[in-house]
C-alpha cells in the first residue's frame, strides 16, 4: 500500500496546476492529517463541525480548514473562529447566520453557494432559481461578514459516467451564469468545486478548480459519512 504522502503527490500529477486539491480526513486521525501535513499539504476538508473543531488546536494553524458537509445553523459558532471555507452554503438562512458568526469574530467567512445537482435526494443544495432569489434580495446586499469565491456541488453517485459529467456541466454552466449576471467585477469569485475520488478526473475536464478527494489519499473510511 502506498503512503498518504505519496497518494497526494500521484494526484497532484494528474491535476492542472490552478486546480486545488483538498484532502478530505473526515473521520481520520490526526496522525493522517499531520503526515500529510509533513508532506507540504495545508488545505483539509471536514464535513463535521465538532469533529473539525477538536483536530483543529492540535494542528498547526497555517492549515486551511474546508467545512464540506451539511452545516445547520446552530453549528456555524464551532467553526467560525477559523474556517477557511464553506463549501456547503445550501440555503440563505445559513448564510446569514456565517454572516452573524463572521461578525463576531471580526472576520469575513469565504463560501461556496452547493447547488443540487444530483438525481439523490439525500444530496442538499440550491436551484438556479433559488440562488438568484437570494442574489436579487435585499437581505443579501446587508451581508457584509461573509464573501461568496463560487460553487460547489456533487453528482450523483454512480458508474453512469455520462450522467456525472452532465451534472458537472450543470453546475459549471450555474457558475458562468452567476459570475456574468452578478460577479463579473469580483475576481474572487472564481471557485468551482466538484470532483471527489470516483469522479475528479472528469470533473476537471469540466472545468472543476477544487477537488474534495478523501478515500484515494487516505484509504477507505470504515463508517460512512456520506451526506
Ligand atoms: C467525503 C466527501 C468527499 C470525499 O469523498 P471520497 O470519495 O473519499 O474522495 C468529498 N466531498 C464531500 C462533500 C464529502 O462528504
Amino acid at each position: 500500500m502506498s503512503s498518504i504522502a505519496e497518494n497526494i503527490q500521484q494526484i497532484r500529477e494528474t491535476l492542472p496546476a490552478n486546480t486545488a486539491l483538498i484532502a478530505v480526513s473526515k473521520t481520520k486521525p490526526i496522525e493522517a492529517i499531520d503526515e500529510a501535513y509533513r508532506a507540504g499539504h495545508r488545505d483539509f476538508g471536514e464535513n463535521r463541525t465538532l469533529e473539525m473543531a477538536a483536530k483543529q488546536p492540535q494542528l498547526l494553524s497555517d492549515i486551511h480548514w474546508h467545512f464540506i458537509g451539511h452545516l445547520q445553523t446552530n453549528k456555524v459558532k464551532q467553526i467560525a473562529p477559523f474556517v477557511h471555507l464553506i463549501h456547503s452554503v445550501d440555503g440563505e438562512r445559513l448564510l446569514v447566520e456565517i454572516n452573524e458568526q463572521g461578525k463576531k469574530n471580526n472576520r469575513i467567512i469565504d463560501c461556496l453557494l452547493q447547488f443540487y445537482i444530483a438525481q439523490e435526494e439525500t444530496k442538499t443544495g440550491f436551484s438556479m432559481e433559488e440562488a438568484e432569489n437570494m442574489l436579487q434580495g435585499e437581505r443579501f446586499l446587508q451581508l457584509k461578514n461573509i464573501r461568496l469565491c463560487g460553487v460547489m456541488g456533487m453528482a450523483t453517485f454512480t458508474d453512469n459516467q455520462a450522467q456525472v459529467r452532465q451534472e458537472f456541466q450543470n453546475l459549471k454552466q450555474h457558475f458562468d451564469a452567476l459570475k456574468e449576471k452578478y460577479f463579473s467585477h469580483q475576481p474572487t469569485f472564481k471557485e468551482i468545486s466538484m470532483g471527489m475520488t470516483d469522479d475528479y478526473l472528469i470533473a476537471i475536464e469540466e472545468g472543476s478548480t477544487m477537488v474534495r478527494i478523501g478515500s484515494a489519499i487516505f484509504g477507505e473510511r470504515i463508517t460512512s459519512t456520506k451526506n
